[in-house]
């Protein structure tokens, strides 16, 4: 089995191994070439004192989106609320693309980054779409 480099997904033999610190511990990766290290580095980094501030955007998006759609049901059929669920969590996912270890692992974080960020914007999108069905603009 070939291996990947953990930042850009590309197969090759020519991998060498780094240390990278993840929540306190250390973790072993493999990359192709240093400049694929600084990046992943960059981006571990970055995932480290971010990854409060993801996950407050995703509860807090939720509870809020959860409590306005509580309270507006007879107004507008909860759109608002579930908008502002699949809105805020698409934000949060534009702006802290953390995702999955296993979709690191499949795509390289690089890839892993670019479906963070399209599933974010695919949540606005239906955010919107479901804002319109439930208010009943169509
Ligand atoms: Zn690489």
């Amino acid at each position: 089995m070939t291996k990947k480099c953990l930042w850009c997904g590309k197969s090759t033999s020519q991998l060498f191994k780094v240390q990278l610190q993840f929540r306190g511990k250390s973790e072993e990766a493999e990359v192709c070439s240093s400049g694929c290290e600084t990046k992943l580095r960059d981006f571990v980094r970055y995932a480290d004192t971010h990854i409060k501030h993801y996950i407050i955007g995703f509860v807090i998006s939720i509870l809020v989106g959860f409590i306005v759609a509580l309270l507006r049901i007879s107004v507008d059929g909860g759109g608002l609320g579930v908008f502002i669920i699949f809105a805020g969590t698409g934000a949060t996912l534009i702006k802290y693309p953390l995702v999955t270890p296993q979709t690191v692992n499949l795509l390289g974080a690089k890839g892993a980054i670019a479906s963070g960020w399209i599933l974010g914007i695919i949540n606005i999108f239906l955010g919107i779409l479901s804002w319109i069905v439930l208010t009943g603009k169509i």
